[in-house]
């Protein structure tokens, strides 16, 4: 498939991509329909492996520029992550430019399910922040390529589960790799966002017997958690120097910088957050320089991803767990090339995922 022009020159309603790098992506589709209010884009990064699978996210972005930089990033990591965790599919994303909370309508909705619809199957949608099953239902009345629709329709519903046991998955590995033993319990795990996937991480960290710490800007979500969990509280930026084994990134991306790296006492980093590092060379050598395993992102965020797949073959939940427990091999596979290969975790398994889109295109399948 041809690529665009990593440096283009463009001009559309007042956006402007000068010089912006589009990171080696395919397609991208602007939509915009004034009736419903609807601005969006749509990236469609790689389709090597398959058609193009990401969620949409709907987000009060401050410019339209943020938000292609945010699609163009999401999108180029769903690659990775459908190559990694040996799916048939390619890489893409869209992101809806509003606020869920009031700009969402059943009508725009739809009108985004029209776009969807018009590129024939080349990108499939789901959930990503900002949006529901209800949602994606709408979507569904538009276009038959939206995965993640309710259970009560032949769907597989929310993912959040399956991607919070992939990350747990890949955390043990991690574990396993770091301290020769998977054992969680009496390990002190910090839980950063206890939304959908840092909930249900802390379910099975607490199951275990871990020791669990967790932050969130949402107070009353903290107050449900600890009560239920006999979780700890820790607010706010302090979170990087609290003595902890283990790190877990489930809320926004970039957490993992120059900064909080130098503050940071665990060992290992293993989350459910997409782009956790916020520069993926150099954080994730400044990880390695500092003993801290650093359990890919787009490794072991993957089993939300699995699980949709599975509802496009028709949906198989015992299936879509097995599969999602499979990161933990995969984890350690990728932890012990990288220390083989000495480089950092993070282009270690980007390595792999790469050769297999590279073997793809050059096999005459
Ligand atoms: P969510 O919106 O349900 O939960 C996110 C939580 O993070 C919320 O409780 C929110 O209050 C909290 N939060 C936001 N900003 C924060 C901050 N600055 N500090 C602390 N907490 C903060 O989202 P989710 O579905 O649980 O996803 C969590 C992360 O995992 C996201 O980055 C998402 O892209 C990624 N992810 C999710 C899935 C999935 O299946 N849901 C799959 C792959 C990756």
């Amino acid at each position: 498939m041809t690529k665009l022009n990593t440096q283009i020159t463009y001009k559309r309603k007042g956006l402007v991509l000068s010089n912006m790098n589009l990171m080696g992506h395919e397609q991208l589709v602007f939509c915009q329909d004034t009736n419903t209010g609807l601005k969006a884009i749509i990236a469609i990064h790689d389709t090597t492996l398959g058609p193009a699978l990401g969620g949409t996210r709907m987000w009060n972005y401050t410019n339209e520029e943020d938000a292609l930089q945010d699609v163009l990033r999401l999108s180029r990591g769903m690659t990775f992550k459908a190559a990694i965790s040996g799916l048939g599919l390619g890489g893409g994303k869209a992101v809806i430019i509003g606020d869920s909370e009031t700009e969402k309508t059943e009508a725009l909705m739809r009108k985004f399910g029209q776009y969807v619809n018009s590129l024939g199957g080349k990108y499939i949608t789901a959930e990503d922040v900002g949006m529901s099953t209800k949602d994606m239902e709408y979507v569904r009345m538009e276009t038959k390529y939206v995965t993640g629709i309710p259970e009560s329709m032949g769907g597989s519903g929310d993912p959040s589960p399956l991607t919070a046991f992939g990350v747990y998955m890949g955390m043990k590995a991690a574990a396993h790799y770091k301290w020769g033993s998977d054992k969680l319990s009496g390990r002190t795990v910090l839980v950063q966002g206890v939304g959908h996937v840092g909930k249900n991480l802390v379910r099975h960290l607490t199951e275990e017997g871990a020791n669990v710490i967790i932050n969130d800007i949402n107070e009353q979500r903290l107050d449900d958690l600890a009560q239920e969990f006999g979780a700890t509280i820790v607010m706010g930026d302090s979170i990087f120097d609290v003595d902890m084994d283990i790190y877990a990134p489930c809320a926004l991306g970039a957490t993992v910088n120059p900064d909080t790296i130098s503050r940071l006492k665990c060992e290992i980093i293993a989350g459910a957050a997409n782009n956790q590092l916020a520069d993926e060379g150099r954080d994730g050598q400044l990880c390695a320089d500092k003993g801290i395993c650093y359990a890919p992102d787009f490794l072991i965020n993957a089993g939300g991803l699995i699980n949709v797949y599975s509802e496009l073959k028709g949906y198989n939940r015992e299936d879509a767990l097995n599969q999602t427990r499979e990161i933990y091999n995969t984890t350690l596979e990728i932890l012990n090339k990288s220390e083989f290969e000495n480089i950092t975790t993070h282009d270690a398994a980007l390595k792999i995922a790469q050769e297999r889109i590279n073997d793809r295109k050059t096999s005459n399948i």
